[in-house]
């Protein structure tokens, strides 16, 4: 189509944040941060290279995602322990904190619950900003592999892609059916995963992480959580993914519990206040 003549004004309209997050509780991280002081591991569980593993951690509990024997990413899904309909809303913390997160930010809920469930409380890549392509770590802009858009794109099966890998073990975890399982495994946090979009056809590229051992990040739970990791089969992300070619290394998940004295004046995360009732009269 032909431009119109204001086409110049039209794009020159500034641009405005969609949720301000002034009016946005703030997380108290004076107190993680001390609490973080007294932490004491209580539980591990290594994520095998190419799977997956569930991991359950307290409310007023901390975990840890750590990067061990060489660079590698982890597609995390997170639900309320006790109620799997309530599990992490990719979209919305995207919408909320932006396409990447870090220190400071919350794992957001789905509707009708939309609380935070968890809190990151240390990230060591925090340091790596924004490269000069855009990409940035820890992105909540992805899905996860999965083994539909593969056959979609390659006409081959592939039973390792992140979403089989949670699907199996939530499965194996809550001794569900596979395809039961399947329907709780939702869009993840890309944990270690330096992704953004290119600036001339917007699409999402990845490229090689730069995590390495012993960087971690972490997380404090914010309600009971349910957690589940897998090491995806793209192994650092720098060359493909859905596929056996890349190196790929374990995940290290630690459970953490403070001196409980550190957390008097914590309060598990409350459900919506919103009624529901969607302006009906009903
Ligand atoms: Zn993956």
């Amino acid at each position: 189509m032909k431009e119109p003549i204001d086409a110049a004004a039209r794009r020159a309209q500034p641009p405005v944040i969609c949720y301000p997050v002034e009016t946005l509780p703030d997380p108290d991280m004076g107190l993680y941060l001390t609490a973080r002081q007294t932490l004491r591991k209580i539980d591990e569980v290594v994520i095998p290279a190419r799977d997956a593993r569930c991991f359950t951690v307290p409310a007023g509990h901390y975990f840890r995602i750590t990067s061990v024997d060489g660079p590698q990413v982890g597609d995390l899904n997170i639900w309320a322990r006790d109620n799997l309909s309530e599990h992490f809303y990719s979209g919305k913390t995207r919408a909320l904190h932006g396409t990447h997160v870090t220190s400071g930010h919350r794992l957001w809920s789905s509707f009708p619950y939309l609380r935070p469930l968890a809190t990151i409380t240390h990230d060591t890549l925090d340091w790596y900003g924004k490269d000069e392509f855009g990409g940035s770590v820890h992105d909540v802009i992805g899905t996860r592999c999965d083994p539909y858009t593969h056959a979609l794109l390659s006409g081959q099966p592939y039973h390792h892609c992140c979403h089989s890998n949670l699907t199996r073990a939530l499965a194996l975890y809550r001794d569900m059916p596979p395809k039961q399982a399947e329907t709780h495994i939702h869009d993840v946090l890309n944990v270690f995963m330096c992704t953004g979009f290119t600036r001339d056809t917007g699409q999402y590229f990845m490229k090689a992480s730069p995590v390495r051992p012993d960087d971690y990040l972490e997380f404090f739970a914010e309600t009971d959580l349910l957690g589940a990791l897998s090491a995806c089969p793209g192994g650092d992300c720098s060359t493909e993914h859905s596929s056996d070619v890349a190196t790929c290394y374990p995940l290290l998940v630690e459970i953490l519990a403070p001196d409980a004295a550190t957390l008097k004046t914590w309060t598990p995360a409350a459900p919506s206040s919103y009624d529901r009732t969607h302006g009906c009269d009903l």
